[in-house]
């Protein structure tokens, strides 16, 4: 029997166009790269071989950034038969992809728009209009009282054909987020929004988006929680107890320490463009 994971997203790039203040996965800095769809196809298949994954995306970053994403979204939906597959984005490049995405409608792939500046809507809603034309029919999420549940929280639900095609979330609260904290891991793993959203990338399960991020700051930054980082073991598909590891997710990881992210906090905007170093926000916020 495969085992069930409630949220699971592919992580496809470090690479963002947008710079949001406090960013799960550290995308607001100067990380970049993607994965090819080639050196991962054979571990999305190994995974759905032994997992179903309930609520299943593809994320990064930015995912529309990623040359491969149509391989992407395509070969995730080859091997995840999920009825809740969705290839997540910001909305800033949707225009440059109009007809990738009706092909995803068309093979049931959801498209999740979380626009992250009240100014990128008006452009949002008129790709909208090119990838459904005519055919749009749209509820909010509070009218919503179907399967899966948590889709009430969408703010806009588009069908075609009676399947939701699109959904849209707009702009909503961040959380005080750091990479360098010295937290308590238990307390700071309790009070976070993230902790049962699992990420895939490079072929591990991480438990969430801040550990993936993170390993691309390593990559980039002398960071102060540098061994605190590279302690921590993604589950393979390869381990012996992997029922186990894939069991032990849902707790606490001594790198929760890290995080800080206790504090629920009001977005400000417009939403910076501009990547800052990270050396440069750690000596402006310490002044
Ligand atoms: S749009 Fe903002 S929150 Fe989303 S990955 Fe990019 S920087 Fe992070
Ligand atoms: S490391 Fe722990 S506290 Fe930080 S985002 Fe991940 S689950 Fe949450």
């Amino acid at each position: 029997m495969k085992h069930h994971i409630e949220m699971g997203q592919w992580y496809i790039t470090h690479t963002c166009n947008l710079a949001c203040n406090n960013c799960l996965s550290y995308n607001n800095y100067k990380i970049s790269g993607h994965e090819s769809w080639e050196d991962n196809e054979d571990f999305v298949k190994a995974w759905s071989e032994r997992v179903y994954i309930e609520d299943c995306s593809i994320i990064g970053g930015e995912p529309f950034a990623n040359p491969d994403i149509h391989k992407w979204a395509m070969g995730v939906r080859k091997y995840f038969d999920t009825q809740d597959l969705k290839v997540c984005t910001n909305g800033t490049y949707l225009d440059l992809h109009i007809d990738n995405i009706k092909k995803w409608i068309d093979a049931g792939i959801v498209l999740e728009i979380q626009h992250h500046d009240p100014m990128h809507k008006e452009k949002i809603d008129i790709a909208i209009q090119q990838i459904l034309g005519s055919n749009t029919n749209k509820i909010s999420g509070k009218e919503w009282h179907g399967d899966p549940d948590y889709y009430e929280e969408f703010d806009e639900i588009y069908f075609v054909d009676n399947r939701v095609a699109i959904v849209v979330v707009g702009t909503y609260d961040f959380y005080t987020h750091t990479i360098n904290g010295e937290g308590n891991a238990e307390l700071t793993h309790k009070l976070c929004a993230w902790r049962d959203c699992h990420y895939f990338y490079k072929g591990g399960l991480y438990k969430c988006g801040a550990l993936v991020g993170a390993q691309g700051m390593l990559d980039r930054y002398n960071l102060k929680n540098a061994d605190l980082i590279q302690q921590y073991r993604p589950v393979s598909i390869h381990d012996n107890d992997l029922e186990t590891r894939l069991t032990s997710l849902k707790y606490s990881v001594p790198q929760c320490a890290m995080c800080n992210n206790a504090k629920k906090i009001k977005k400000t905007f417009p939403v910076g463009i501009k990547k800052i170093d990270y050396e440069q926000h750690i000596s402006s916020s310490s002044k």
